[in-house]
């Protein structure tokens, strides 16, 4: 029946509740209305369910650790959270508008504002790093970990959780893809935009060193793209795709929404005739990166024949996508994926979850939201928070219930 009244409904996400949930939450909104909400948000202070978040940085998640000058994929009510209104907070600096793109910066505060105003503290460990999950017996789950002590000197603290819901949230976004070719560590390479900002603050990067060698054709690479540009670097761009490929993300973008990223396509299929600084490298792979700044290259040659090159750059920056890190779970997670004898790794195998709780399917009592169940936009992910929070909390009445009867029987 429920599966019934899901029919017609479409997202990107393959998670029927989170699906159910944006349709109520934001009515029509790829059809680009801003309809107001079918949900209404009432607190109920008796359903409460004992709970600690933990987690390495403050609350936001990836938000903190993105480069904060990036403008958002989606509008900035797509990413609010229940109860607060993104203009109500007012810290983010332009844009405040919620029918417009945010910048990464504003929306990483509005996250961590959400916290505090909602009096969410108490429930927060931050700058606490998970490092063991273990099933005990009798349903329950041993977490260890530590917490970094702030005050430098101080020695970190171990900890430990005996709980029956573990509920893992900790995103995709740990472990940057590598190139996967000799010399892809060398300390030039790197794997994240916030990095190239720091190269460019250090002096290490400027105008008039050797190109920046930018490998990706995603919106992550377009975002280094543009960043190079800001900063007047100059730019080799190589991608593995033909130039006129029609399966680039930037045709899945409206142009007058997403101008930046249209700019940064029309040179990569121009091959930079629009900017001086800039050359594209379609159909070119990495072979070596050595350790003289020099980059092995190889790309279509004369004659459809491939051939292979050396060029000389300031450093390499590879996004070509991340995995989530589950190293602390048993087998580091091998097993909960949809496809059961791989890891579990962003789009191509998620957990695999129970539809109505988003339980893991191979372990009770263990729940997987966010992006490591397959909702890689904040819009989607309350819907896994709904269902694993009812699903607790009627596992948890069911319980009272039992010991209430139990005490009846035995009065
Ligand atoms: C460049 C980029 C741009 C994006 N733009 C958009 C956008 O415009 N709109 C949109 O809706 N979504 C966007 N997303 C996706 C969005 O970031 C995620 O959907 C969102 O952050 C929810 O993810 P999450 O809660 O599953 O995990 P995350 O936000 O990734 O948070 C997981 C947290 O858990 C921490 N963690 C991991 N392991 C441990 C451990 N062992 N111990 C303690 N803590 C741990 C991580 O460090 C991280 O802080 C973007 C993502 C990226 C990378």
């Amino acid at each position: 029946m429920k599966l019934m009244m899901l029919q017609g409904l479409e997202g990107r996400s393959n998670n029927v509740v989170s699906l159910l949930f944006d349709c109520l939450n934001l009515p029509c909104a790829d059809l680009g209305l801003d309809s107001d909400p079918l949900l209404h948000w009432q607190y109920h202070p008796d359903k409460y369910v004992d709970h600690v978040v933990l987690g390495k940085g403050p609350p936001g998640g990836s938000w903190q650790a993105m480069d904060g000058n990036v403008l958002t994929i989606s509008l900035s009510r797509w990413m609010e959270l229940p109860g607060m209104d993104y203009r109500s907070f007012g810290g983010g600096g332009p844009p405040t508008c919620r029918n417009s793109r945010a910048s990464v910066a504003s929306m990483a505060k509005y996250y961590s504002e959400y916290v505090k105003l909602k009096r969410l503290q108490e429930n927060f460990r931050c700058g606490t790093v998970v490092t063991d999950v273990k099933p005990l017996a009798n349903d329950q789950w041993l977490v260890t970990g530590v917490e970094h002590a702030g005050d430098e000197g101080a020695l970190d603290m171990p900890f430990h959780y005996v709980t029956s819901h573990l509920v893992l949230a900790t995103g995709n976004y740990d472990r940057p893809n590598k190139l996967k070719v000799p010399g892809d560590s060398e300390p030039y390479v790197i794997y994240s935009l916030l990095e190239l900002e720091r190269m460019v603050k250090q002096n290490k990067l400027s105008e008039h060193s050797d190109p920046v060698l930018v490998v990706g054709a995603g919106l992550s690479a377009a975002d280094a793209i543009i960043a190079c540009r800001f900063h007047g670097l100059p730019v080799l761009h190589a991608f593995r795709r033909s130039s006129g490929d029609p399966g680039f993300v930037f045709r899945q973008l409206p142009e007058n929404m997403y101008p930046e990223y249209h700019k940064v396509h029309q040179m990569m299929t121009d091959g930079g005739n629009s900017y001086k600084k800039y050359k594209s490298l379609p159909e070119h792979k990495i072979i070596e990166i050595m350790p003289d700044y020099k980059v092995r290259l190889m790309g279509p040659g004369d004659g459809g024949s491939a051939a292979c090159y050396v060029i000389k750059v300031s450093a390499v920056i590879a996004l070509i996508g991340a995995q989530p890190d589950l190293y602390f779970l048993p087998q580091s997670g091998v097993g909960l994926g949809v496809k059961k004898d791989l890891p579990v790794a962003s789009r191509s195998n998620p957990i695999e979850v129970e539809p109505f709780s988003y339980e893991c399917t191979e372990a009770p009592g263990l729940y997987a939201i966010g992006s490591l169940a397959g909702d890689n936009f904040v819009r989607f992910v309350h819907g896994g928070a709904l269902a694993f929070t009812s699903h607790i909390h009627k596992q948890l009445s069911d319980c009272e219930a039992s010991a209430a009867a139990d005490e009846a029987v035995e009065v």
